[in-house]
């Protein structure tokens, strides 16, 4: 039933909350190793523009205002991936879900020959990533961006650039709002982390490091099982 599946060589899954990242690392994953990111989002709307008998599946689901269920997204994750572009490997991001997604995801990967190689928990401090996100303010008239804790105006109450005295912050920027997105993560990912705990195969990042050495980190797992 797999057809000509091609046989990606490396199977990352990327969980983290909002603001860990995982959009920046995903993009160095393709540029150093060759992997594709497949995002969900992306692959639906994709299915759903070609017409193919599962993008017409979730076109239904979608018209009917119901949530496209897992064996769709399955179906659709099956037909990219015997697209020839994924043979170094793919990046997963926004799925699985639950335990249940994660389930189904391994039977497909073993149809195609191959299973998880890494989930990457990108790890973050809640607190720090409060005072990040909930610190952040703009110039209303040209837009530069502030922060309370890291980058006050040289001149307090005056833009650096532009000279403006007006400034504004978005409203869901708030530590309240912010706390409970991580709360929400943390609660919806807690299974999922197990899943991957008990097979052997999670790794954990520190997040709140720079960059650079996220980007390290990542390449010495996928370097380590795609040799
Ligand atoms: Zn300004």
């Amino acid at each position: 039933m797999t057809g000509n599946a091609t046989t990606p060589e490396t199977v990352l899954i990327l969980l983290g909350p909002p603001g860990a990242g995982k959009g920046t690392q995903a993009r160095m994953l393709e540029e150093d190793f060759g992997l594709v990111q497949l995002s969900t989002g992306d692959l639906l709307r994709a299915a759903v523009a070609a017409g193919t008998e599962a993008g017409k599946a979730a076109k239904a689901v979608m018209e009917a205002g119901g949530l496209v269920s897992d064996e769709i997204v399955i179906a659709i994750l099956r037909d990219r991936m015997a697209a020839p572009d994924v043979a170094r490997g793919i990046i997963l991001d926004g799925f699985p879900r639950t335990a249940g997604q994660a389930e189904a995801l391994d039977k497909l990967l073993a149809e195609a020959g191959t299973r998880v190689t890494a989930a990457v928990s990108l790890e973050v401090d809640d607190a720090a990533m409060v005072e990040r996100v909930a610190g952040r303010y703009t110039c209303a008239n040209c837009g530069e961006g502030y922060h309370d804790s890291f980058k006050q105006p040289a001149v307090a109450g005056i833009c650096d650039k532009c000279g403006g005295t007006a400034f504004k912050r978005r409203a869901d920027d708030n530590a309240e709002t912010v706390q409970a997105r991580l709360t929400a993560y943390h609660d919806q990912t807690a299974p999922l982390i197990a899943y991957y705990e008990r097979q052997g195969v999670l790794r954990r990042l520190d997040a709140m490091g720079a960059i650079a050495e996220i980007r390290a980190a990542l390449a010495r797992i996928v370097s380590t099982v795609a040799a």
